[in-house]
Formats: C-alpha cells, sequence, structure tokens
C-alpha cells in the first residue's frame, strides 16, 4: 500500500481534544488506503518545560542525559496518539526513535540521522498496523543511548521518514495554514504561496521564516520529498496549505517568491589590516575556532597595503569575535587597529529562483529602498538571493516597501 507521512507538530498534539482531531484526520487517510507514518512532537511547551528543568538541576549538563529527559515530551504524545487512532478502531502502534530504529551519530542534542531501517515497521504493516506513530526528534546512537537532533527536529524526523519509506508526500501540519510570501505579522498583504522550490524554502527557513527545520528542508531536496505545510486546525482539502516541491513542478512563478528577515544582526569591521594573501584566512580561522557564524563577509578597498574588512554575525555573538579576535591579535595572527561593533542592524533578503533568468533585481531593490532613505551598508547575493544590512529600525519598512515594490501580494 502506498504510505503517506503525516507530521502534526506541538500545537497539533496540545491537549487531548487536539490529538483526537487529528487523529481524524490520520484515518481519513487511512480509509483512502494509505498506510500512514505519523510522526509527533511533543504537547506545546513541554520541550522547553523539559530543557529548563535540566538547566535548573544542572548547568553544565551532561549532554546524554539532556537527551534522556527532552526525548521524554514525544514519547508521551506518540503513546496517546496510538491509542486514539485504537479507540477509532484503526490498528496503531506507537515507535520511540530506539525502536524502529531511527540510527543517528552520537552529537547528543544535535544528532544527524545516519540510517533508518524501514524492515521493523513495515512487517506490523505487513500484520495488518495501518497507523505507526513515531515519536519525532529522537534516534539512538551507536553506544545505544537516547539521542535527539536539535530544537525543531521532528520535522526532519519527518522527512526522513518519508525518504525511508519512499512515502508519496510528507504532509506537515502546523499552527500556520502555508509559507508567506513574507512575515504576516511585519507585512499584512503577505500571501500564502501555493507551491514553492526546495531552494527557495531552503533560503526562507536559513534566513528565519521558522515554519520548518533548515535540515528537514535540506533533506526534502536531497531526496525530492515533496512537502505539504498546512494547518491542522482549518478544514482538510486536498490543495490546502503549501507545497515544497522541486523547481520543475512550478509553472508559474514571480521573479521573487518572498521577502525574508532576521532582527539580531550585527556588522563587524576590523580597521586596517594587512592587504596580502594568508590574511582573511587567518581571521575568519580566528573566528570559526571561536564558534562565531559569520554570514555576510566584505573586504574594502585598500590604500597603502592595508583594508578594512566587514563582516556580519547574530547580535549574541559579538562578544565572543571581540574575544577570538582581541586573542588573533594578541597571538600576532592577525594585526588590527580596532574592532568596530555596530548592533543596530537587519538583514533583509528577497529570494527567488526567478532571479536565475532575470536581470534587474537588484537595481529594483535598491531604488526601493532609497526611495523610502534607507541606506545600505553591506550587500551580499547569490543566484536566487539578495541580501542587504540596514539600520534595524527601517526593517519593518523595508520589509514592506519590497513586498509592495515586488507585487507580492499578486500571484503570477
Ligand atoms: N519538541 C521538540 C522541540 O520543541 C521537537 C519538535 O517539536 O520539532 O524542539
Ligand atoms: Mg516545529
Amino acid at each position: 500500500m502506498p504510505v503517506l507521512v503525516m507530521k502534526f507538530g506541538g500545537t497539533s498534539v496540545a491537549t487531548l481534544d487536539r490529538i483526537k482531531r487529528a487523529a481524524k484526520r490520520v484515518g481519513v487517510e487511512v480509509a483512502k488506503g494509505y498506510d500512514v507514518i505519523v510522526i509527533v512532537s511533543a504537547m506545546s511547551g513541554k520541550t522547553n518545560e523539559l530543557v529548563g528543568w535540566v538547566n535548573e538541576t544542572s548547568p553544565l549538563y551532561d549532554a546524554r542525559e539532556y537527551d534522556a529527559v527532552v526525548s521524554s515530551g514525544e514519547n508521551v504524545t506518540a503513546g496517546l496518539m496510538a491509542l486514539t487512532m485504537q479507540e477509532m478502531d484503526v490498528p496503531a502502534r506507537s515507535w520511540q526513535g530506539w525502536q524502529v530504529p531511527l540510527k543517528t551519530t552520537s552529537a547528543h542534542g544535535a544528532a544527524r540521522i545516519e540510517e533508518i531501517p524501514p524492515d521493523n515497521i513495515n512487517a506490523k504493516f505487513g500484520e495488518g498496523m495501518r497507523v505507526a506513530v513515531v515519536a519525532g526528534f529522537q534516534g539512538v546512537s551507536p553506544e545505544g543511548r537516547i539521542t535527539t537532533l536539535g530544537r525543531g527536529g521532528s520535522d526532519t524526523t519527518a522527512v526522513a521518514f518519508a525518504a525511508a519509506f519512499d512515502a508519496e508526500r510528507c504532509d506537515i501540519y502546523t499552527d500556520v495554514d502555508g509559507v508567506y510570501t513574507t512575515d504576516p505579522r511585519v507585512a499584512p498583504k503577505a500571501r500564502k504561496l501555493e507551491k514553492i522550490a526546495f531552494e527557495e524554502m531552503l533560503e526562507l527557513a536559513s534566513l528565519g521564516a521558522k515554519v520548518l527545520q533548515t535540515r528537514s528542508v535540506e533533506l526534502a531536496m536531497r531526496y525530492n520529498v515533496r512537502l505539504r505545510v498546512l494547518s491542522s486546525f482549518e478544514e482538510q482539502s486536498d490543495n490546502a496549505g503549501t507545497l515544497v516541491c522541486a523547481e520543475e513542478e512550478i509553472v508559474e512563478n514571480n521573479v521573487v517568491s518572498g521577502v525574508a528577515y532576521s532582527r539580531d544582526e550585527a556588522k563587524m569591521t576590523l580597521i586596517s589590516v594587512a592587504d596580502r594573501p594568508g590574511i582573511a584566512a587567518n581571521i575568519f580561522t580566528a573566528l570559526s575556532e571561536g564558534g562565531v557564524l559569520v554570514d555576510m563577509i566584505v573586504q574594502n578597498i585598500s590604500e597603502e597595503g592595508r583594508t578594512d574588512m566587514t563582516f556580519s554575525c547574530p547580535t549574541d555573538q559579538v562578544a565572543r569575535a571581540e574575544a577570538a579576535m582581541a586573542k588573533a591579535k594578541e597571538d600576532g595572527i592577525v594585526n588590527f587597529a580596532e574592532l568596530i561593533a555596530d548592533v543596530e542592524v537587519a538583514k533583509v533578503s528577497v529570494v527567488g529562483i526567478g532571479m536565475r533568468s532575470h536581470t534587474g533585481v537588484a537595481a529594483k531593490m535598491f531604488q526601493c529602498l532609497s526611495a523610502d532613505g534607507i541606506n545600505i551598508k553591506v550587500i551580499t547575493t547569490s543566484e536566487i538571493k539578495i541580501s542587504v544590512l540596514i539600520e534595524r529600525k527601517y526593517m519593518e519598512l523595508a520589509v514592506q516597501a519590497l513586498h509592495d515594490a515586488f507585487e507580492l501580494d499578486k500571484a503570477a
């Protein structure tokens, strides 16, 4: 029988009533003839509570015990969902990660999935089980200990199961009804997209559109898993939500598909570093060894063999960056006059696969920002994205203006 993966996020299983509502949706698909793998999150708020308990008990906790505690929220919802399905006379069974087994690396707290052998679950489907309810977010390490996949990881569990079982589709039920052209709280004219390409979704997810865990989109792209994001609070229909799929499936699309933003960025400028081979390598080696996540990088024009180097990082990593550069200076690895941190900046990006074949997107973006008197501090581009750093107080204005300029409120 064809397999469908259905994932229910924390708000969709927050109460027994909501679990019942989710179970009914699963029942509809079972009645259509699917064998269903249901992936559940913990009840909303539960994982935060468990993380809090761990921190309170042991601030410098042993990550193996962190995983033992925080993975438990999903065990509860998996069992309750299986019981609810059984009450509806649908043969169902719950599975914890180790029982499948969902094999991961031993990087506790941020483990990566290595393998999901489908045999155990398939054997049960063969015996008449129609629904396998799997606890999301968790797996088992080569040492046989419970691991977790990082916050939001049950999206990744769902996509990995869809790939391992060659599922027809992976439906992600959440508290929003799809993927929008931008954050509707920032730009009320934001429009729900019917379809979005994997690559665009990847850019939007990593730029802070918190609908899907970034790794789940990477995985979906690699294995060509069709993902549908939809709300569990709305009436069910076959074309509800947003389909995240391969580019080839999208016939009509705007040049720009979405505007993303990230509020907490910092612009760091190293004044007067030597302009000679190896210096950039030394700077960014020092930053990476200091655990700083560098995003944009710009090297300015040099004068008399000295240049300024600018990079961006999240605001909460400014102290790390400063410490790493101070150490590099002390060790004689990088010589610079000063490190200036501008922590009042935000990043705004336009994303769209249409940029590959259309010119003028950058010009339009910069004209739009200048018309509103917004100064651009740093620019970076990729094949399908243009990002700028601007003063943070203009972030909302910039998102709205760009949304208007690229007419994202209208479908292609
Ligand atoms: N419950 C976990 C979390 O809150 C995993 C998930 O829901 O995706 O991060
Ligand atoms: Mg989530």
